[in-house]
């Protein structure tokens, strides 16, 4: 059933990605799973928010959850190297990816209803309180207890492909063995205290090697849904994800600074 689900997510995103109307294009996702009933869900009401939701708040029998990162192709990328404000090719990745999204979703949904299974659609984007930019459901940390990648100095989830992408994620009440989660570190900082080069890159100085001022990253993030409001909401950023070891891989594996 694995392969099932990582199948039909990757031939959806291939598909979507040569549709005439989309600019978008992306790399192949990477696709895990995890127990529902996994106790780190229940952690992450203290790590994330007391408001985090847990999978059965969406299914009362969820059995699995799975979690999938699609990487940006390159151009999408390298477009956003430059300048203190996002692209706007970043910014319409940012709006076509959470649109793929919820139609991944939305399809995966299908196929398991066609097994008689349920599963639930959550939105990608959007389902975050205001005041304190908490969300209650963090796709990044479910990501990480489905073994995903491992989070960065620039408080995104570094996987195989890197950390520029988006992540997605469907409570299902389907029984999926649960994929394996690394003790390994997949940043730099992380693993030799060398690098460093999200907090070098960091627009508005929110990010700090000690400290992440989510209000000031908002600012930005706000500008930049001004700036491209022609789009739709485009409230993204990404400077501290472009042009690092980590953009497009796990630097640690790859041992792009030497040694491990
Ligand atoms: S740029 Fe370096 S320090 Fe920052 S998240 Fe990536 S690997 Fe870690
Ligand atoms: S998203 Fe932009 S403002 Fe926010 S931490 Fe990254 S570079 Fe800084």
């Amino acid at each position: 059933m694995k392969e099932k689900i990582k199948k039909f997510i990757n031939h959806y995103v291939k598909e979507y990605s040569d549709r005439k109307e989309i600019k978008t294009k992306w790399r192949e996702p990477i696709v895990k799973f995890s127990n529902a009933n996994d106790e780190m869900f229940i952690k992450l009401k203290e790590i994330v928010n007391p408001t985090h939701a847990l999978p059965k708040d969406f299914l009362d029998d969820a059995k699995t959850v799975i979690a999938y990162f699609i990487p940006f192709d390159e151009s999408v990328v390298n477009s956003n190297l430059k300048g203190k404000y996002s692209s706007e090719e970043w910014a319409k990745a940012y709006i076509e990816t959470n649109e793929l999204i919820f139609n991944v979703n939305k399809y995966i949904k299908k196929k398991l209803s066609d097994l008689g299974y349920k599963s639930t659609i959550i939105p990608a984007t959007h389902n975050f309180d205001e005041d304190s930019l908490m969300s209650d459901w963090s796709h990044r940390h479910v990501a990480y207890i489905a073994g995903l990648g491992k989070f960065g100095l620039n408080n995104m989830l570094i996987t195989d492909k890197g950390c520029c992408g988006r992540i997605g994620s469907i409570v299902t009440n389907l029984k999926i063995e649960r994929s394996k989660r690394t003790n390994n570190e997949y940043c730099l900082y992380k693993k030799k205290e060398i690098c460093k080069k999200c907090v070098q890159r960091c627009v508005n100085n929110a990010l700090k090697v000690d400290s992440f001022d989510r209000h000031k990253c908002y600012e930005i993030l706000l500008y930049n849904d001004e700036l491209h409001s022609d789009l739709g909401i485009t409230d993204a950023c990404g400077k501290c994800c472009v042009n690092l070891p980590c953009s497009f891989t796990n630097p640690v594996s790859k041992d792009i600074f030497g040694g491990n």
